[in-house]
């Protein structure tokens, strides 16, 4: 049986990686009495979910829409006293007629929804729940084929485009039904009710930026370093040795809050280590900041042909107008860096607008998942038995899933679950 932390004494835990992720950990276990060092190798906090100022307003560059099934992230807003504000409407926008559309409620027709609730009831039941592992295995389909078998095509109707648009791939590419479905549940669409959350009956998001709300938990935490180059870690029974380019951080217990597969190079990894990390599959996922005149405005809009098919990789497949007095807005594509600026001019102009100024594109290596076989096979049962061993526990998107909801939920649940609160005597 695995051992528990000693929980007599408060750990010192060290944490690679300051995204929601990283910060929503250390933030759960120094509340709990542990001694915790964040240590991220970029200049500033958040992850995926930069903000910047361009034009007098905030951009966010990646996490920023929250649904009504973001309880954890509420409940972080509420306590870090962040302010809030409705979402953008999201369009479909039709490329050939250059036309705006709602997008499609098919999955509430014809029996699709009620099929999909008896389906989740008997086969996925904790699809809801943090974590992916419980229903891994229910899913491990390539989504194309799961909806068919299921007779649940009209979900992809409903869901495709905005997966797609969103970065977690093409559903013409074999992504399995994990990852498709665990998306769709936190649209919130799904479920009943039309709860309220912050006082937003839809999506909303952080005013300034969602990176506000991760500078926030990062200014309450004693030691979060930025700037930091992890290199080399060392683990052994009594403790945890992380060398870094400004000197060495000793701890009882490690936390990667960064992806394995990243810093596998600078881990002394264990053979199940190796082996998950080599499975590990990912998108290469641009934000472009740009200013663009003459384009339809005032919404967030997915692009109808662009999101269809992975034939189309490297056309722009989604972009943000959030501020109606300003004319920059975010753009996202797929495909290989070189590519991604003269394709996204192609697909302004075709949309009868101009793209005048790139202010800056960033590329993610998006949505850490593993493929059909891998999950079959319980590569994610795996990586949950790994939790605890050699010190060492693992959070983020892929354990978790690429939404800021689901590596908050799972990051707590993770700290309650190995760590006891201790209490000075
Ligand atoms: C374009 C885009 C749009 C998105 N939109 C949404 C959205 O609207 N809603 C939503 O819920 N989610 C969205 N997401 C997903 C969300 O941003 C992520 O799920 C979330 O940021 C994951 O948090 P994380 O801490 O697990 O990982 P990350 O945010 O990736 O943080 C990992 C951190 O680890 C650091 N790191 C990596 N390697 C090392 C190392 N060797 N040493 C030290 N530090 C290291 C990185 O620099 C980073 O700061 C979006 C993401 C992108 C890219």
């Amino acid at each position: 049986m695995q051992e528990l932390p000693d929980t007599a004494v408060p750990r010192a835990v060290v944490v690679v990686g300051a995204g929601p992720s990283g910060l929503t950990i250390a933030r759960e276990l120094e509340r709990a009495g542990h001694l915790v060092t964040v240590l991220e190798e970029q200049d500033t906090v958040a992850g995926k979910c930069q903000s910047v100022t361009v034009d007098g307003h905030a951009f966010d560059l990646g996490g920023h829409i929250c649904t009504r099934r973001y309880e954890r992230v509420a409940r972080l807003v509420a306590e870090l006293d962040v302010e809030t504000e409705r979402t953008t409407r999201y369009r479909v926008l039709d490329v050939e007629r250059r036309v705006a559309l709602r997008q499609s409620m098919a999955f509430l027709r014809d029996g699709a929804l009620q099929r999909y609730q008896a389906l989740r009831e008997r086969e996925f039941p904790r699809i809801g729940e943090p974590g992916l592992a419980h229903s891994a295995r229910a899913l491990a389909a390539p989504v194309g084929r799961w909806l068919a078998e299921h007779g649940l095509e009209p979900m992809a109707e409903s869901f495709g485009t905005g997966y797609t648009a969103a970065g977690y791939g093409y559903l013409d590419d074999d992504v399995p039904a994990l990852y498709f479905v665990k998306y769709a549940e936190m649209t919130g669409l799904l479920s009943d009710g039309r709860r309220e959350l912050l006082g937003h009956t839809g999506d909303f998001t952080l005013i300034g930026g969602f990176a506000t709300l991760w500078r926030r938990i990062a200014g309450e935490l004693k030691d979060v370093r930025c700037a930091v180059r992890v290199t080399s870690v060392e683990r052994h029974p009594g403790g945890v040795r992380v060398h870094t380019d400004s000197g060495p951080v000793e701890a009882d217990d490690l936390v990667l809050a960064a992806p394995l597969d990243r810093v596998l190079p600078v881990l002394d990894a264990t053979d199940g280590e190796r082996d998950l990390a080599a499975r590990i599959r990912s998108n290469a996922y641009h934000t472009t900041l740009a200013t663009a005149s003459g384009l339809p405005e005032d919404a967030f809009y997915f692009l109808d042909r662009h999101t269809a098919t992975r034939e189309a990789t490297g056309h722009c497949v989604s972009y943000h107008h959030r501020y109606p007095d300003s004319e920059v807005r975010t753009f996202y594509s797929y495909g290989r860096p070189e590519d991604v600026t003269a394709l996204l001019r192609e697909d302004v102009e075709r949309l009868g607008g101009r793209l005048d100024e790139v202010h800056l594109r960033r590329q993610w290596a998006f949505m850490p998942h593993f493929g059909s076989a891998d999950l079959a096979d319980g590569v994610l049962d795996r990586f949950e038995a790994l939790q605890g061993q050699d010190r060492t526990y693992y959070v983020g998107g892929l354990p978790a899933f690429e939404l800021i909801e689901c590596t908050v939920a799972h990051a707590q649940d993770l700290a309650r679950r190995h760590f006891q609160a201790w209490t000075a005597p």
